[in-house]
């Protein structure tokens, strides 16, 4: 089997140090294994995407060596692919349309809160027979399972499991037409092929709710690895607060880039008591079993040497 990764960005923003690592890493486990390292810009979100974040992270990737295979995918183009599996979900049972409104879904929250119940909606929509079905707008809801348990096997975090009835009925398409991110990703990943979703673990709690749109669609689950994000030197999240995080202000400083590499490739993976490699052990030995659990401390002293 060849080995299919992907980076993902959302194009709102420069390209930061956690992002470079995530690229890093997607990039060093598929060239260490003959495979491919693709580039998808996610940019279905109008309104927070620009060009030019677009163009920052294409410069950083470009500076950090980054090399990717084929064009770079854009998410938003593939809009009209995203609805039709909606669609084929819809054919096949496996979501719905539900007609609430805003207002209607507030009140259901408002009146389960007093009364101390879940506020997790539960659309009145779900088992309603389509020759029912009013003519107004509507949304594409997944038809979750409501009983059982949803599992993920994670390279990092092992076995990670959900409650099913803690999963809502997620919306897959908006009224006006338009994919929600969560079916994107899924149906970009798949219709690239990609093997290897090695992504931070701010997104373990989506790989759940992907995992249950990939099993509607019979399709295989990607083998998943989320890593610990990265914290400054004070053990917290990182922030602007702890100085330099765009790459290219590391580029602007005149590091070298193969220094950057060395450098975000330790990030939370370590090899042994190794401390400097060149890129091609570097390729040879990564491995996503040699990711910690706990978050990588940034140390911005490690740099300068
Ligand atoms: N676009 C997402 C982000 O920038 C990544 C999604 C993914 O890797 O699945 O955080």
């Amino acid at each position: 089997m060849t080995v299919v990764t992907r980076f993902a960005p959302s194009p709102t923003g420069f390209l930061h140090i956690g992002g470079a690592r995530t690229a890093l890493f997607n990039w060093l486990y598929a060239r260490g294994r003959g495979g491919k390292f693709l580039l998808r810009i996610e940019d279905t979100d109008r309104e927070r995407s620009t060009p030019q974040a677009t163009q920052a992270i294409l410069d950083g990737m470009d500076w950090l060596g980054l090399d990717y295979d084929g064009d770079a995918i854009s998410q938003f183009d593939r809009a009209h692919r995203h609805a039709n599996v909606a669609q084929q979900m819809l054919d096949a049972g496996h979501a719905y349309k539900c007609f609430s409104t805003q207002d209607e879904i507030a009140a259901f929250r408002d009146s389960a809160r007093e009364n101390g119940k879940s506020t997790l909606f539960r659309s009145p929509w779900r088992d309603i027979d389509p020759a029912d079905h009013p003519n107004a707008p509507f949304v594409i809801r997944l038809k979750a399972p409501q009983d059982g348990e949803t599992v993920i096997h994670d390279d990092v975090q092992g076995e990670v499991r959900w409650q099913n009835d803690q999963l809502d009925d997620m919306v897959l398409l908006r009224s006006d037409g338009t994919p929600v991110y969560m079916l994107a990703v899924v149906v970009d990943d798949y219709d690239m092929g990609v093997t290897h979703v090695i992504r931070g673990d701010d997104h373990l709690s989506n790989a759940a709710r992907q995992s249950l749109i990939y099993t509607a669609m019979g399709w295989p689950l990607p083998t998943y690895a989320h890593i610990p994000l990265i914290h400054g030197p004070d053990g917290k999240k990182l922030s602007k607060r702890h100085g330099a995080l765009g790459v290219g202000e590391y580029q602007a400083m005149g590091y070298p880039a193969p220094g950057m590499r060395n450098y975000l490739a330790r990030l939370g993976w370590s090899h042994g008591d190794d401390e400097f490699f060149t890129d091609a052990q570097a390729k040879e030995w990564f491995d996503t079993t040699g990711i910690g659990k706990s978050p990588a401390r940034l140390d911005f002293k490690k740099l300068e040497h």
